[in-house]
């Protein structure tokens, strides 16, 4: 990576109707301008890196382009995150292809996961990996931990197939030492060799994941689901250098460690929107406070100008930006961040679908 080593990038994924709008009549309302990375909606139009239109898009496509380089830059040491932003029902799971059961291999997380296996292979001979996966999901500002062994053991499947979320032991604690570390207490960290084991502690914390009821959809998550993918290299270079005349079979050991962090963020619509009140109203309001923290963290370090000032990125407005920043050193510093708006197409989702734009266009 040379100038944009701690660049940002944003897309728009746009998804069909579905089923539902169809029924009720729904009309599109977004149009892409041909063969410009333009969106428009009634009379505002914005311009991004990618647009992924509603038809003809091999999802490869939004692969190669958003996350292979990350996936790429993870083998170079580079830190990387992509997050998938927009309302409850906007394909953000399916973006990322991290719902419950989902064998489909469309969603940017089982394609990172292929490519990051395929990579390895390929080096395995030189290099010597150990991948660690964590999952974690940040509900009403507190961090739970999806791959707890004592949690998914518990989980309970009520009658209507729902897996209810039994929490196991307390939350996930945040300390900061005196001299400023930031660490996180007590996150599982699996040990995953194959393609397989990694998949399968994606389907586990995707099933533990809490879920709960909105009038938008019963599925909706009200949480954000951080899926972490660690690799660490240990490299031996031969340090025989024929010009100085060495020759004594000496090896220098090289180690890379970088994370890849895959975030599912809750809806962004507004919690007078989802028409609820006491609890979910309470998450409405955790839930959009990250998202806003997480909206002016990215618009600063977006800003090259702001940010060769030294001006100051607002971390620690919440849970999850000071998260991302401090326990993983993933937005900022070495690393790249990508993120994926997604939006519904239909005219009664123009005012949320506008609102998402509008958040996107501000990350640039
Ligand atoms: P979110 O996670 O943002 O709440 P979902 O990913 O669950 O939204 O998507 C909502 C519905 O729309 C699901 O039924 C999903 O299968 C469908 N969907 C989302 N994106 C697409 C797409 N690009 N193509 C086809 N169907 C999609
Ligand atoms: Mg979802």
């Amino acid at each position: 990576m040379e100038s944009d080593d701690c660049s940002v990038k944003v897309a728009v994924h746009i998804r069909p109707l579905i089923g539902d709008e169809r029924l009720q009549g729904c009309k599109d309302c977004v149009t892409v301008v041909s063969g410009k990375p333009q969106v428009q909606i009634g009379s505002h139009s914005f311009t991004f890196d990618h647009v992924y239109g509603s038809t003809g898009t091999p999802s490869t496509e939004m692969y190669q382009e958003c996350a292979a380089p990350l996936v790429d830059g993870l083998f170079q040491g580079y830190n990387a995150t992509v997050l998938a932003y927009g309302q409850t029902g906007s394909g953000k799971t399916y973006t990322m292809g991290t719902g419950c059961g989902d064998t489909s291999q469309t969603g940017i997380v089982p394609q990172v996961m292929n490519a990051l296996f395929t990579k390895i292979e390929t080096l395995k001979d030189q290099i010597e990996f150990q991948i660690h996966v964590s999952f974690i999901e940040i509900h009403k500002e507190e961090v739970q931990d999806l791959l707890d062994p004592s949690t998914i053991n518990k989980s309970d499947t009520t009658s209507n197939g729902k897996v209810a979320h039994v929490p196991g032991k307390p939350p996930i604690q945040i300390r900061e030492s005196s001299n400023g570390v930031i660490t996180l207490a007590g996150s599982t960290e699996v040990s995953v060799s194959t393609l397989k084991e990694m998949a399968a502690c994606l389907d586990q914390g995707s099933v533990s994941r809490a879920t709960g009821s909105t009038n938008m959809n019963n599925q909706s998550s009200r949480s954000h689901a951080i899926f972490t993918i660690t690799v660490e290299q240990m490299r031996k270079i031969n340090t025989d250098s024929p010009e100085n005349g060495t020759c004594n079979g000496s090896l220098k050991e090289e180690y890379l460690c970088a994370k890849l962090h895959l975030v599912d963020l809750a809806g962004s619509e507004r919690a007078k929107r989802t028409g609820s009140d006491g609890m979910r109203f309470k998450e409405g309001v955790h839930i959009n406070k990250g998202l806003l923290a997480l909206g002016n963290v990215i618009s600063a370090l977006g800003d090259e100008k702001k940010r060769k000032d030294g001006a100051h990125v607002p971390y620690r407005d919440s849970k999850l930006t000071r998260l991302l920043q401090a326990l993983f050193d993933s937005l900022g510093g070495n690393s790249r961040t990508v993120m994926i708006a997604c939006i519904s197409p239909a005219d009664i989702n123009a005012e949320e679908t506008l609102n998402t734009l509008k958040y996107a266009n501000r990350a640039r």
